[in-house]
């Protein structure tokens, strides 16, 4: 293989402006934001890599599209060659078109799960669990040890422990109504599934008479991967390989802001009719008529397009190896992050940047707050503020991990962005002495990392 830089495979058709404002400023926004970059306003930020969802760009190819949106309630144009698209690819023959993935979930599982249900996954994303366990439906983690251990190096880190899967089925096979894998694992740090583990797991359902839901954000990126990393599949197309992984599943949710390259939409796909009912009685319920769920026509054009360009090789290549790019970078300079790099972000140990940092000031918010000071980054800590606990007698519980994670948008930032970033960590280990220590002021009892206040130590 040629070692030439991977390059962006597309040129620039319309720019946004991104604005450049001093370290002073800097300092001042972040301290009237109470120190928690999720308050800041999106135009105050130069690189916004606090996610990857909904937040990419769009093709010109997207943008025309769009004008083909059929904006009618029931049967459109657009719901029909979507669902073409899908069934090209998943071979799944029920679409049901959700506003964004959360909703596809609360959708799937209000007509299918009851309370006292099990499900199993490699790890369910947090709205996944969130949604199941208000139907007081129990989420099972049950990914590989590797996938937990953030230096062991795993070419599928987010491959599910089959053993475990079946020691599951075998004791509680009656509250189980399917199992779950969610490709890649983005809790895990948006590492692969192996084709042969899904394929074993898909076998071990089925052995115990139990359906598979695949929870598909980032199908393409899973794919991309498999054809990198697993042996037979060098030679495959990427759509051989994506159909090949539907073809083990009988049912699949995805968040089309990740993979299918647009900025709001989901669904639900199924293979047989078994649940359907039940599942579009829910849809109209929430979300909308059959043909259009959550979407508006032209959403629905925009995700046909996004589907096949996420599925694009050369895309796919430059996509996985920002990533690598990013962390090849951060190795140089000493820094440690979750290895190997995902699809969709890198996860920073904010330990190894700031060693000295007491746990109790929070180093990875720390962390974040730096890099937004120092380079006009936001990303988002993954940390004791967003799993930690103040406890009613007042004492703290803090969590293991203290990681900052980038998230890059879809087509956004070119490799400067990413040298920028890269320079901008470097010189913040160097001067770690001088980064800032904070403590809570004001927090809220669920989800505090989302409103919570904070002062400097
Ligand atoms: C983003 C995401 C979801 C939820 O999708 P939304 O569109 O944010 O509601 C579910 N699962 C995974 C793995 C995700 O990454």
């Amino acid at each position: 293989m040629s070692k030439r830089t991977i390059i962006e495979p597309f040129r620039i058709k319309s720019v946004e402006p991104i604005k450049v404002n001093t370290r002073e400023e800097r300092v001042n926004l972040l301290e009237t934001a109470k120190l928690n970059v999720f308050k800041l306003r999106a135009e105050d930020v130069l690189l916004d890599w606090l996610t990857d969802s909904g937040t990419g760009a769009m093709s010109s190819a997207q943008w025309a599209a769009i004008m083909l949106g059929d904006e009618s309630y029931a049967g459109a144009k657009s719901f029909y060659k979507l669902k073409e698209v899908l069934a090209d690819v998943t071979g799944m023959e029920h679409f049901i078109p959700t506003h964004q993935g959360r909703a596809a979930e609360k959708v799937l599982f209000g007509a299918v799960c009851k309370k006292g249900d099990i499900i199993p996954n490699n790890c369910h994303f947090d709205t996944t669990r969130g949604n199941l366990e208000f139907l007081e439906v129990e989420a099972v983690d049950l990914v590989i040890k590797e996938g937990l251990q953030p230096s062991t190096i795993h070419p599928f880190k987010g491959n599910i422990d089959l053993e475990r899967v079946e020691e599951l089925l075998k004791k509680e096979s009656g509250r189980i109504p399917f199992g779950m894998i969610t490709i890649t694992n983005n809790t895990g740090g948006g590492q692969p599934v192996s084709m042969a583990n899904i394929r074993e797991y898909s076998q071990l359902l089925k052995k115990y008479n139990k359906p598979l839901i695949m929870d598909v954000c980032r199908f393409a990126e899973n794919a991309m991967f498999i054809k990198m990393r697993e042996p037979g599949y060098e030679q495959k197309s990427i759509k051989e390989i994506c159909r090949e992984t539907f073809s083990y599943a009988d049912g699949a949710t995805m968040s089309a802001k990740k993979d299918g390259m647009v900025n709001i939409g989901g669904f639900i796909v199924l293979r047989t009719d078994q649940w359907l009912d039940n599942v579009r009685e829910m849809l109209i319920l929430s979300e909308g008529f059959i043909t259009y769920g959550g979407m508006a026509g032209r959403d629905l054009e925009a995700l046909a397009v996004g589907l096949q360009e996420g599925m694009d090789e050369d895309y796919l290549r430059y996509r996985l190896r920002t990533a690598e790019y990013l962390g090849e970078r951060l190795e140089a300079v000493g820094i440690d992050f979750v290895k190997p790099t995902g699809g969709h972000a890198v996860y920073i140990d904010a330990k190894s940047v700031l060693p000295d940092m007491p746990i109790e000031q929070y180093p990875a918010w720390s962390l974040c707050n730096a890099l937004y000071i120092e380079g006009g980054i936001r990303s988002v800590e993954i940390g004791s503020v967003m799993f930690g606990k103040r406890l009613p007698d007042g004492t703290e519980t803090y969590h293991s991990m203290e990681l900052v994670r980038l998230a890059f948008p879809r087509r956004m930032y070119t490799q400067s962005h990413f040298d920028f970033a890269a320079e901008t960590i470097a010189e913040l280990k160097a001067n770690a002495k001088k980064i800032r220590g904070v403590r809570i002021t004001k927090q809220a009892q669920f989800l505090r990392h989302f409103t919570a206040e904070f002062n400097w130590v």
